[in-house]
């Protein structure tokens, strides 16, 4: 039986094609799968009888089986799912105002050993594919019952060590569930020449880069991939994204209490953020048991946010949701 959800459309239309069907008909179940959410052949009603019982015959549409669900008090969701090899990932779903957010998995585990991440210390187990990747986000829309606005792709895993199941995935939730490409953000941890390689993909989905530290001492020190692709290079490549595609790159800034959080880091980080056309996210670091790194206090990351003004203006502070319920950035580990 063949997986329908990790063909291309080009791939299903030969397939519906060798059925004795028209092509179209590969549009229509897309369609049902991507926007209305059908999850069985027999949902898909515009298809007749004999063509459903011959699509469950070829086909089979596999789902995320949902085995932990923790909802906080300020409305985000942490899931837990599980895979068909017993392997368990998770996302979360982000309610703003404006915004339905969901951020998604794409490796079960990570192999670039972060020392501040929880999900760092489960090291890599494997990549996701690509349908793993996209049915994270449809079946959260389910869960939640609306649509969602926007992707990050910043759970478990480095995206760009999975680049092309990533991409593929990027390309059908833009594509099939219709999701705008500057709605969607693929976070990096820094794999340099996978920048470049994702910088020429005519799709202009958003670019962020986790940097965290403004010295090569420091970074190397929290994020191990900096002794390959140390700050000037990985600012380099950032910058070509954003002239490629002519977007801004965001530099995600985690804040340790006592590490990075001085005035001197700040004036090194704007003058960082010049090199590229870039905004700031300062994210206060969300505190993970048997990790040593401390959450600094909340004046001290306004304090350094205004340092960071006017060199830096375009800076934001994400006062994480879903903290209480171990679903903030960085605390992610594949256990409720
Ligand atoms: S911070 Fe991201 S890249 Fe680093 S170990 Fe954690 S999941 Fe992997």
């Amino acid at each position: 039986m063949t997986n329908l959800k990790n063909l291309s459309i080009e791939e299903l239309q030969g397939f519906i094609k060798k059925l004795g069907y028209k092509e179209y008909r590969a549009e229509q179940i897309l369609n049902w799968i991507y926007v209305k959410g059908a999850e069985d052949f027999d949902k898909m009603t515009n298809l007749s009888k004999k063509m459903q019982i011959e699509l469950n015959k070829q086909f089979v549409l596999p789902t995320l089986p949902l085995v932990g669900k923790i909802e906080s008090n300020d409305g985000s969701i942490k899931y837990l799912w599980e895979l068909h090899d017993g392997g368990r990932i998770e996302s979360v779903y982000i309610p703003e105002k404006s915004r339905k957010t969901v951020c998604i998995s794409t490796q079960v585990g990570c192999g670039m050993g972060c020392s501040f991440c929880a999900t760092g210390k489960l090291g890599l187990d494997r990549n996701l594919e690509e349908w793993e990747i996209t049915e994270q986000v449809l079946s959260v829309q389910k869960d939640i019952g609306k649509r969602i606005t926007n992707i990050v792709l910043m759970g478990m895993g480095e995206p760009l060590a999975n680049t092309e199941k990533a991409i593929k995935a990027i390309y059908r939730m833009n594509e099939l569930m219709q999701i705008g490409a500057r709605k969607i953000t693929l976070s990096t941890a820094g794999i340099v020449p996978e920048i470049y390689k994702i910088s020429r993909i005519p799709i202009q989905f958003r670019l962020a880069i986790s940097l965290n530290a403004t010295t090569d001492e420091l970074r190397s020190e929290l994020m191990p991939i900096n002794k390959k692709y140390p700050i000037n290079e990985l600012l380099q490549a950032g910058s070509y994204y954003a002239k490629k595609k002519h977007i801004r790159v965001t530099l995600e800034y985690i804040i340790f209490k006592g590490l990075n959080d001085r005035k001197q880091d700040a004036m090194r980080l704007a003058n960082l953020s010049l090199k590229l056309p870039s905004k700031i996210n300062l994210i206060p670091y969300n505190p993970v048991d048997n990790l040593d790194y401390k959450r600094p206090e909340d004046k001290v990351v306004e304090r350094f946010k205004s340092f960071l003004y006017p060199v830096a203006p375009a800076v934001t502070i994400r006062w994480s949701k879903g903290r209480r319920v171990g679903a903030a950035c960085g605390q992610l580990r594949g256990e409720n």
